[in-house]
């Protein structure tokens, strides 16, 4: 049998632990990675994996990219990630998430947990009655707290303008071609801003619905699922699933920038040199996306207000700038001078 630290994703996960509870039928994964620049924060998935260990793989890479997101955003949080195996229904009930949140408590703090595919704000008050360490709850407006997503969409859309400055030397969307993949929560955010500042849209879901209805809000054209990665456009913005960028979908690309909020774009680290050896600008995922994050930081942590978020959230163009700076100066890829110097940050150079 396959250890769990015999995993590819193994990475000293500092511990990972398997909840069951009986009675409720919950069976959950929850993986610390580091807890080194402070308590381990990143969302829980709820999710139906074909086969357990899928699960428990998806919590180690997850909460890895945890440690070097929180890492590369400045937080004083470490990286964890929890994962609750759903039934093929996807079946979540009152006492499951109670006994997930119990199962949070019982960490002391060591875990702080959010919302993540599958989970919603109302899961995440649920959990909220049984444990402290959860963040992502609705709040007044004005006040730091509620979902994430248009903070993601906030960070992603100033990343993209900085790596259209940087590529196109443009300082401006206005007239920029973006290719989106994906119409939701971040997408459609990313979509209106860069729609308000003049870019053309051209953007695809598989929910044609939805491509639709955003497209016409902001002006721009609907392009079927299988076309979005292929199409001549100044930037590609991915803002659905991970996996995308693979030896193959990388060299049919026909754009000069990659630059979107989806986690974990690239499908292997040697995708993020084919990428730039294809002289394409590319944003490390869990740079460009971390807006998200800060916020749910800001609110558990309780260190600053929405003017703190806003401020933190504008540091992210810096930071693409720092390590694509870095890139040129090394001749490594964006991606990987970005896991260096997460790995840096996080004391294990
Ligand atoms: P969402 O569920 O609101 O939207 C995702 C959209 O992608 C859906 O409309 C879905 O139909 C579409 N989609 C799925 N497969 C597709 C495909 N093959 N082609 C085109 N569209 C497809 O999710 P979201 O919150 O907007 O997150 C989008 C991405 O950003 C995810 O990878 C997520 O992990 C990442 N992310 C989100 C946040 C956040 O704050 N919401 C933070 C960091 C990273």
């Amino acid at each position: 049998m396959q250890a769990p630290w015999d995993y590819p994703d193994f990475d000293d996960h500092e511990v990972v632990h398997f909840v069951t509870d009986r009675a409720s039928g919950l069976c959950a994964v929850i993986a610390v990675h580091s807890t080194f620049l402070g308590p381990a924060g990143g969302g829980v998935r709820f999710w139906h994996y074909a086969e357990p260990g899928e699960a428990v793989r998806d919590a180690l890479r997850l909460s890895r990219g945890m440690s070097f997101k929180n890492a590369m955003a400045g937080l004083p949080l470490g990286g964890g990630k929890a994962v609750i195996l759903a039934d093929p229904e996807r079946t979540k009930t009152p006492d499951m998430l109670a006994a997930y949140g119990r199962s949070v408590e019982g960490l002391g703090g060591r875990y702080v947990t959010a919302e993540d595919v599958g989970m919603s704000v109302a899961d995440m008050v649920a959990i909220s009655k049984q444990t402290r360490h959860v963040a992502g709850l609705p709040v007044a407006e004005g006040s730091v707290g509620g979902d994430p997503g248009p903070h993601t969409s906030y960070g992603v859309f100033l990343g993209v303008k900085a790596a259209v400055k940087r590529a196109l030397s443009r300082d401006s969307l206005a007239g920029v071609h973006l290719a989106i993949q994906g119409a939701g929560s971040v997408a459609s955010g990313l979509a209106r801003r860069a729609a308000a500042e003049g870019a053309r849209i051209s953007l695809a879901d598989i929910d044609r619905g939805r491509a639709e209805a955003l497209a016409s809000e902001v002006g721009g054209e609907a392009v079927e699922p299988e076309a979005i990665m292929t199409l001549e456009a100044d930037v590609l913005s991915p803002n659905a699933l991970g996996a995308i960028l693979t030896a193959e979908s990388i060299a049919a690309l026909k754009v000069p920038v990659v630059a979107g909020g989806a986690n974990n774009q690239l499908a292997t680290p040697e995708d993020g040199q084919l990428i730039h050896e294809r002289g394409i600008l590319y944003a490390p995922d869990y740079v460009i996306n971390a807006g998200g994050i800060i916020n749910v930081s800001t609110e558990y942590l309780k260190d600053g207000d929405a003017e703190v978020v806003r401020k933190r959230i504008e540091a992210i163009p810096e930071r693409l700038n720092h390590i694509w700076d870095e890139s040129i100066a090394t001749g490594r890829n964006p991606a990987r001078v970005a896991g260096d110097m997460a790995r840096r940050l996080i004391g294990r150079a």
